[in-house]
């Protein structure tokens, strides 16, 4: 019998618990052990029970609740190769071979590197004797597979990431609330999402909710951004409009890659254009919550396919990372997702602006 070990790791993102529902039971399905591993790579290091063998019934009630009943958090030991060996250690004590991550991309990263020094680690086990060839035997490959869950969609190769649909729900609800008092006063709201290198939910939200003027990483508004800004905004009041929203993303940059905080918008909306300006910044209110309909379906289905994934790769297959591209569940290379998705990280730094929103819009 296979063992399949899940875990959740980086920021909570609604929807991970659908997908270790989705995990669990379909090795149970396949005739798989599966077993979670509580607060993510932690839990790995640590072992015991950290890793616990789950059952049909424990994952009930799963697809609906929101973050991650089985925990997540950032762990340094597992950062270097010690604490890589303790949980090489750890999973072959419980028989573990194959793990599904979902993560953003430094767990999926994490994950890849483990699976690369994986023999030598067995090695290392087995030189110190810790454990004897007779041990390891069985354990020579280690699968790996990725699922994104993290509410920026900041991955490269995937149309949507599990839990981004859920925050841009919960973000737009919150802008329909600011909405109703902004019109009564005539006010006008500046309202921060996160994003640090993605304007993903900015951009949707600013669609959805119909905004007046949108602040992304990817695309910095050139030098006249406060004459430009207001122009529109001024525009729109002049056509009778008694409230103006304008979103900004958590990395905002002018085209020098000097931050744009809200603050300063604020300045610019009171001063240049005469407004009563107020600032809302959401935080972490747009990770909670229970998942959207979107993400539960996503979630169930990557979940489906990671088991598949786990059963089908060989150890000559690259880490697969299970993606959504035009509504299709399909496997792309993990590695080659995460470097594509650094790449627009890097653009932005090099200020080839074109570059990320060309990059972006190839995902
Ligand atoms: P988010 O997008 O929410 O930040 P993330 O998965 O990118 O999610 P990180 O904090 O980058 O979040 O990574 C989570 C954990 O994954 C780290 O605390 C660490 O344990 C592991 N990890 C990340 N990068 C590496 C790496 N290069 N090598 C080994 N482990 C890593």
């Amino acid at each position: 019998k296979r063992r399949i070990g899940v875990l959740t790791s980086g920021g909570d993102a609604p929807g991970m618990n659908g997908a270790v529902r989705a995990i669990v039971r379909m090795a149970i399905h396949y005739e798989c052990e599966a077993f979670a591993i509580y607060e993510g790579y932690d839990g790995l290091v640590k072992g015991g029970d950290m890793i616990r063998p789950m059952a049909w019934e424990d994952v009930r009630g799963f697809l609906s609740e929101g973050g991650t009943l089985i925990g997540t958090a950032r762990c340094k030991e597992f950062m270097e190769r010690p604490g890589r060996l303790q949980a090489a250690k750890n999973m072959i004590a419980k028989g573990i071979d194959a793990l599904i991550i979902v993560g953003g991309d430094g767990s999926l990263t994490g994950a890849d590197i483990f699976r690369a020094e994986w023999p030598g680690l067995l090695e290392e086990l087995v030189a110190s004797n810790e454990l004897s060839e007779q041990d390891v035997q069985p354990f020579k490959h280690l699968n790996i597979v990725g699922l994104v869950g993290s509410i920026d969609n900041d991955l490269s190769m995937t149309d949507a990431t599990i839990g981004c649909y859920t925050s841009l729900t919960r973000i737009c609800e919150a802008v329909d609330s600011v909405d109703t008092t902004a019109t009564s006063h005539q006010r006008a709201f500046i309202i921060e999402v996160m994003g640090r290198h993605c304007g993903w939910l900015a951009l949707m939200t600013g669609v959805a909710t119909g905004a007046d003027f949108i602040f992304i990483p990817e695309n910095p508004p050139p030098a006249t951004w406060k004459e430009d800004m207001c122009d529109v905004i001024k525009k729109h009041r002049a056509m009778g409009k008694r409230k103006t929203i304008v979103i900004i993303a958590e990395g905002a940059l002018d085209q020098e890659l000097n931050k744009i905080s809200p603050n300063m918008v604020k300045d610019v909306l009171s001063t240049e254009a005469g407004l009563d300006t107020r600032v809302t910044t959401l935080g972490h209110v747009q990770r909670g919550g229970t998942p959207c309909s979107y993400d539960r379906m996503l979630s169930t289905l990557q979940g489906v396919d990671a088991v598949r994934a786990v059963l089908e790769c060989t150890p000559e297959t690259p880490s697969p990372v299970i993606c959504i591209v035009e509504n299709k569940i399909v496997r792309r290379p993990l590695m080659e997702a995460v470097a594509q998705t650094k790449e627009v990280a890097t653009a932005i730094k090099d200020r080839d602006f074109e570059k990320a929103m060309r990059l972006r819009d190839a995902e």
